[in-house]
């Protein structure tokens, strides 16, 4: 096992018993009683240390994208109806996940409205918040972690510069695992969405299959309960643990970005870890 995987299932282990807190909207660490600094402050600072640090490991999450308007997975706002807006009204969903979590009568059914799904993050343009990152990394050695699903990253970045540890959207699993293999999702998307127009369902031939075993095909991603983890997985945590062994000795910040307290083992507590063990890091402000 690699090593930031291995800091993961420790950390997700440890925090079963913590998890009460985070549930609540707390936290199970005590907080400082410092008052944060003046916003401008925290600017300033951040810039200081983008200029004085080596390199950077980016932890982006989901406020990320919603920052940039993605912000359709659980609110029903005005982005949810232009893109969800058929089955906002078919079945009073309110947001996008919910729809997914949705016990559909068929697979015609299901398949439209993750057809839908994930269309709409395949398709939707860089987002500022990225841009702006970019911007500011510009001249640094960087890598990025990720457990967003949207391929926002990979828009901009090569593969080898980002691991996407909960998945992408632009790949199938099989959903009984059967295989190891994940293939392209992005034809199939596309052949759904033209086939179903303004209707609500897929035709069956179009709902995507394993090749190998026939079952229905499933998005590579967590969050179902059957997210393959196999060789493209742990691809993901050999790219973000060979960079972590590359630059452990140099002066490195870990920039968390849009990290919220659903999945704090992933990113935040990692990050935090890793800044207390390794001599020269430091997250950000
Ligand atoms: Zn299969």
């Amino acid at each position: 096992m690699t090593l930031y995987e291995q800091l993961v299932v420790e950390l997700t282990n440890r925090s079963f018993s913590l998890q009460a807190a985070y549930r609540n909207g707390s936290t199970p660490y005590e907080l400082s009683d410092r008052e944060p600094e003046p916003y401008d402050q925290q600017i300033d600072d951040f810039a200081r240390m983008i200029e004085e640090v080596d390199c950077v490991l980016v932890g982006g999450a989901s406020g990320l994208s919603a920052a940039g308007g993605g912000d359709f997975y659980y609110e029903d706002n005005a982005t949810y109806r232009r893109h969800f807006g058929k089955f906002a009204e078919r079945y009073g969903f309110k947001g996008a996940f919910e729809g997914s979590f949705y016990r559909w009568p068929t697979a015609e059914a299901r398949w439209g409205y993750l057809a839908t799904f994930l269309d709409t993050t395949l398709n939707a343009p860089l987002r500022e918040p990225y841009k702006d990152l970019d911007a500011i990394l510009a001249k640094k050695d960087f890598f990025v972690l990720t457990t967003n699903q949207d391929t926002q990253f990979m828009k901009i970045y090569p593969w080898e510069k980002v691991a996407e540890i909960q998945g992408d959207h632009r790949f199938f699993q099989c959903s009984r695992c059967c295989t190891d293999d994940v293939w392209d999702a992005t034809e199939p998307v596309s052949r759904m969405i033209e086939a179903m127009g303004d209707g609500l369902e897929v035709p069956t031939e179009l709902v995507p299959r394993c090749p190998h075993c026939g079952e229905e095909a499933f998005p590579w991603v967590r969050g179902y309960g059957n997210f393959l983890q196999g060789k493209l997985y742990e691809e993901q945590y050999r790219k973000v643990s060979d960079w972590l062994d590359a630059h452990a000795q140099q002066r490195i910040l870990f920039l968390e970005l849009g990290v919220g307290r659903m999945t704090p083992a992933f990113i935040q507590e990692p990050f935090w870890a890793l800044t207390a063990q390794l001599p020269q890091a430091a997250t950000s402000p």
